[in-house]
């Protein structure tokens, strides 16, 4: 199949490229390093497939222009899929499929590695010691065991982090919509609602998809019932948290450490180099000036088994398209 695929990275062709020398008949792989968005859609015409990541944008206007120059598959090589516009996709009957699952411990582990850094303020230490300073004034951490995490979304991701945590020698709170007995099963874990989570926890890490129902899950009512000096943890997508809020509550000092691998904005910066640029974002600008904040540009999912995982699913998404077998993968309204 030919397939045109936007927002591409050299990670992207190296690993794509790999995977796709391994299936017995070569899907034909065409890279835009564009994004996909109304502007670049007219660049898939004549492409059956269209392969875009996190920060593309699927909407009705895009969706519209790709059908109408023959585009039958969205294949995101992502596990989430809020910036697919489904509905629209349903009605010009374009499929769309997705990797649900590559490595949960990337991003699982990744979280565990802000909260490192945070608490025992790596970042700091890292600099200071490059220039001969060796005081450990303003360095004072706290041990995680004995401590009370709190885990919202205890999905595949929430898990593994969970088990880790568990680990440490934390205590676990859970929140999810569909509460599992493995969590309970971990020992000294117990599911419980938002208002306890928010108001017990020392740490807070976001797990749980961006939904309607999850937009702003942390938001100032969420803030002003959390224990005071709390760290909060974010790498599932950004619109989970009301950054404005969030902003407030570092300068109110309820929240005591932010650790984020997405932001609300995103879509505008990351996953290129601003480094010659201005940034225009001033909310974010304010943001990285906090010492006690620690951003990462969306890499939480970037490691060698995830992004070989990736390629495969997608490329055996796409093979099943062309051979017309149900697609195991697929993303669906629901009805
Ligand atoms: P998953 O589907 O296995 O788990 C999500 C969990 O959230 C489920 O247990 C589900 O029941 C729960 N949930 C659903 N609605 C909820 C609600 N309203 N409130 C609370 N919980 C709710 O997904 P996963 O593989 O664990 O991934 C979790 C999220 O991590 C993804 O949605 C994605 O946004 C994000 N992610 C980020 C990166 C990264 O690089 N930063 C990489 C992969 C995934």
């Amino acid at each position: 199949m030919r397939v045109a695929v936007f927002g591409s990275q050299p990670y992207d062709t190296k690993f794509f490229d790999a995977a796709n020398a391994q299936g017995g008949s070569p899907h034909e792989l065409v890279y835009f390093e564009t994004r996909l968005r109304a502007k670049t859609a007219s660049l898939a015409a004549g492409f059956p497939v269209v392969c875009v990541f996190v920060n593309d944008e699927v909407d009705a206007t895009t969706l519209k222009t790709l059908a109408a120059n023959g585009t039958k598959l969205i294949a995101l090589r992502c596990a989430g899929f809020n910036n697919v516009d489904l509905k629209t996709a349903e009605e010009l009957g374009i499929s769309v499929v997705r990797v649900p699952a590559y490595s949960p411990y990337a991003t699982a582990e990744h979280t565990v590695g802000l909260i490192l850094t945070l608490n025992r303020k790596l970042h700091k230490a890292y600099n200071r010691v490059r220039e001969d300073n060796f005081t450990l004034n303003g360095l004072l951490g706290f041990d995680l065991h004995g401590s009370t995490v709190g885990v919202i979304g205890t999905g595949k991701i929430g898990m593994i982090f969970a088990q880790i945590m568990h680990g440490f020698g934390c205590h676990l709170l859970g929140y999810d919509a569909y509460p599992n007995d493995d969590f309970i099963k971990l020992g000294d874990a117990r599911y419980v609602d938002l208002p306890e989570l928010f108001s017990q926890s020392d740490i807070i890490s976001l797990h749980c998809p961006l939904l309607p129902e999850t937009h702003h899950i942390i938001n100032q009512n969420a803030i002003a019932q959390m224990k005071r000096g709390v760290m909060l943890i974010n790498t599932s997508r950004g619109p989970l948290v009301d950054t404005v809020s969030v902003i407030e509550g570092i300068k109110s000092g309820i929240i005591g450490y932010l650790g984020i691998d997405v932001y609300e904005q995103e879509e505008a910066f990351f996953f290129e180099d601003w480094s010659d640029e201005i940034i225009q974002d001033d909310t974010f600008q304010l943001l990285q000036s906090f010492q006690n904040v620690v951003i990462t540009g969306h890499q939480a999912f970037f490691t060698q088994n995830a992004l070989t995982a990736i390629a495969e699913t997608t490329m055996a998404n796409i093979s099943e398209f062309e051979e017309g077998k149900p697609l195991t993968n697929e993303v669906k309204l629901p009805h």
